[in-house]
């Protein structure tokens, strides 16, 4: 699937159960509305991070490391296992074992479950609007994009993120990841 396919199927099911607020509010009206069962067990965290998987009898189930220590981190893999059934990947015992944020994995499948988290976390067209209104509201009236974070801005980017992590539930590296992507922002600092 492109990317923009994957966009357009993760808006479908942000209209069909977000009406608003952000995804991560609705993860469990999503799971039971499709009949998954969702559940959470302690684990290593460098060794499992999340699995889709259905069981002998057909019920399908989201399993999920609660011993995560970043809440974004966490729900980013929810939203990339619910990425692997709403794309209909075949997994035959897969697990999940670091799930990455900023859409860098190689193996196509697990690429394309990524990059539905994202869109689902973070749509595009609210994501934009948000943006261009803090701007707006904290850069002198300009919302132009993208937005260069330079050390003298840096604190209206800090607003930024700050907000937007909370709104989104995300954490800082899938946030600067979609905002990159959008071409929203542009760091030229480190
Ligand atoms: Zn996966």
């Amino acid at each position: 699937m492109t990317r923009s396919e994957i966009e357009k199927l993760a808006n479908e099911i942000l209209n069909k159960y977000v009406s608003r607020g952000g995804a991560h509010k609705q993860f469990n009206k999503i799971c039971e509305s499709e009949n998954i069962k969702y559940r959470e067990i302690k684990s290593n965290p460098y060794k499992f991070a999340g699995v889709f998987t259905k069981a002998t009898n057909e019920q399908k189930y989201i399993i999920i490391n609660s011993n995560m220590d970043n809440v974004g981190r966490k729900n980013f893999t929810i939203a990339h296992e619910l990425g692997h059934y709403f794309l209909g990947h075949q997994l035959k015992s897969h697990v999940d074992t670091a799930i990455n944020e900023e859409c860098s994995n190689k193996d196509p499948i697990e690429y394309e479950a990524d990059y539905f988290a994202t869109c689902l976390l973070m749509p595009e067209e609210k994501v934009i609007r948000a943006v261009t209104s803090m701007l707006y509201r904290l850069n002198k009236g300009s919302c132009t994009t993208p937005f260069c974070i330079t050390k003298s801005n840096y604190k209206i980017w800090a607003t930024i993120c700050k907000y937007l992590i909370e709104r989104y539930g995300v954490s800082e590296s899938a946030l600067r990841y979609r905002l990159k992507t959008l071409n929203l922002i542009n760091i030229t600092m480190h």
